[in-house]
């Protein structure tokens, strides 16, 4: 080691810096006391309801509908009655309703950011940051398709497919739903989305954006509930298209469902991410990468970079600046306007993720977490990192969905590549080096949907998302996007 990068590791570690307490206001939000479904423009009562509740500490926000099957038929044939009209819109027209969606929730963005913190726990500087303005972006950068699809398909032309059934998971519930609403509408055809059963808010108040912008009745449909809901949806008569995200296992029972079925499809399912680092890169940029890669959204990612690929001469350099980054996260309230890692979605998630933990611990990797305080109501993990990590180890192999990352290394940048597709999924991956040579042979024979180079979990609506192997098929974003919502004749 040379005596500078040894100075640099002795910097003091700034753990007595405190900050007061910033909690972002939940006035904005009015919450109803009971929420029904959004069907054919107007709000239906059903017979069940479930409590969600805020994960920061599990008070319960509303009463939200249970929808049955007979509810989620009428769903869909609303959607089905919509299509009619809908899809012989000129399509300069769908695209102003589009426009106007995109700006609704522009101004209400901060309404939507605390609900969507509250509903989900994500730190408000994200759903702040990231979520409502990406979300918003992808209405805009759709709107722009809608009258271009002939331009975008020449000679081919396209149609849409009629009623989309839209299944989303709770970690990015409002821009999940605008990567599915918002192509399909740009498209020509309409939907019946269901949110995933512990954040259902966001995608309720969506129903309001769409009476604000005169969306027609029935164009954009909204059916709460739990798994069930979502089975009756995809086994529904009168859909032409399911589009998914979520677990593997849930996507490999839908395929298997719909199997036979003159229905298109489209999975974006789990990842386990290599995010590769090499000795020659800027080290403390990709510690930046790193934490941002495994503890944003509190690891909830699905393209999180839950595998550190370290080169074997920086490794223990690169762990100790890790550690020392990590020791500043600040853990706690997803509301207040400091906070890093905010809680974990919901019980099922926090005891998935302690029992891989434990089983990390058991196999034999170390594990590191920074002193922190954990709020005593509500579901929380600290920020974690396993070290001493084999190829086989569970947490080297399974989705852990949670802050938590798993350390291996390299020699060479062959078996770089090797460590890295050694896995059922293949969502994204990251790679940090100084030659963008290498980043260009890297992407080359990464078996990943995405490849960042010296950057990780940057979205943009241009940019085509989505699997290789079990982490599903079909693009969201971009143009490749569009191609999940049409047929040609
Ligand atoms: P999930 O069960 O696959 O949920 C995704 C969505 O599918 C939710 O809306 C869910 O409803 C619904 N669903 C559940 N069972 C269904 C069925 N049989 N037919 C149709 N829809 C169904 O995922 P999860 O339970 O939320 O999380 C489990 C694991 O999935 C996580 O640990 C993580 O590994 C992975 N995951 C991946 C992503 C991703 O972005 N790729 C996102 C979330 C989770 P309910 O909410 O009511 O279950
Ligand atoms: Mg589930």
């Amino acid at each position: 080691m040379t005596d500078l990068q040894k100075r640099g590791d002795r910097s003091p570690v700034p753990t007595d810096w405190t900050y007061a307490p910033a909690p972002e206001s939940t006035d904005i939000v009015r919450l109803q006391e009971r929420y029904g479904l959004y069907v054919g423009g107007e709000w239906l009562e059903t017979k069940d309801q479930f409590t969600t509740i805020a994960p920061r500490d599990e008070s319960p926000l509303a009463e939200v509908g249970q929808a049955s099957e007979a509810d989620v038929q009428n769903a869909v044939a609303a959607a089905r009655e919509a299509f009619k009209s809908w899809s012989k819109l000129p399509a300069t027209e769908r695209a102003k309703y589009l426009f106007r969606i995109a700006r609704i929730l522009a101004e209400r963005s901060r309404e939507f950011a605390v609900l969507e913190s509250l509903n989900g726990g994500k730190p408000i500087k994200e759903s702040r940051d990231v979520d409502l303005p990406l979300a918003a972006a992808h209405f805009f950068y759709y709107a722009g398709w809608a009258d271009k699809l002939e331009y975008a398909y020449p000679n081919r032309s396209p149609k849409p497919l009629g009623v989309a059934g839209q299944i989303i998971p709770w970690n990015f519930p409002l821009l999940m739903l605008a990567w599915k609403i918002a192509p399909a509408l740009a498209c020509g055809n309409t939907v019946v989305l269901k949110p995933a059963e512990t954040t259902p808010l966001t995608a309720l108040l969506f129903a309001d954006v769409c009476r604000q912008a005169e969306v027609p009745p029935g164009v954009v449909n909204i059916v709460t509930g739990d798994g069930s809901t979502g089975a009756h949806l995809v086994r529904s008569e009168g859909i032409g298209k399911v589009a998914f995200t979520g677990s593997t296992e849930v996507g490999k029972a839908i395929q298997r469902e719909l199997a036979g079925r003159d229905i298109s499809l489209t999975l974006e399912l789990g990842g386990k991410a290599a995010n590769i680092v090499f000795e020659d890169c800027a080290l403390d940029q990709a510690v930046e990468g790193i934490v941002n890669g495994i503890y944003f959204n509190q690891g909830h990612v699905c393209c999180a970079g839950s595998r550190l690929l370290v080169q074997e001469s920086i490794h223990d350099q690169l762990v100790r600046k890790l550690k020392r980054r990590m020791s500043t996260l600040r853990v706690g309230d997803p509301l207040d306007k400091n906070t890093d890692v905010g809680a974990i979605n919901s019980k099922a998630q926090l005891d998935r993720i302690t029992e891989l933990v434990q089983a990390g611990t058991d196999e034999g990797a170390e594990l590191y977490q920074p002193p922190c305080r954990l709020p005593e109501k509500g579901w929380w993990f600290a920020p974690t990192v396993f070290t001493n990590v084999a190829q086989s180890h569970r947490i080297a192999q399974e989705e852990i969905f949670g802050p938590v990352l798993s350390v291996l290394t390299f020699r060479t940048p062959d078996e770089a590549v090797e460590k890295a597709n050694n896995t059922m999924y293949g969502l994204s991956a990251g790679i940090w080096t100084e030659k963008g040579s290498r980043i260009l042979w890297m992407a080359d024979r990464l078996r990943a949907g995405v490849v960042w180079g010296n950057t990780f979990n940057r979205f943009d609506p241009a940019s085509p998302f989505g699997g290789y192997k079990e982490s599903g098929f079909g693009r969201e974003g971009g143009r490749h996007g569009l191609e999940a919502y049409l047929r040609f004749e």
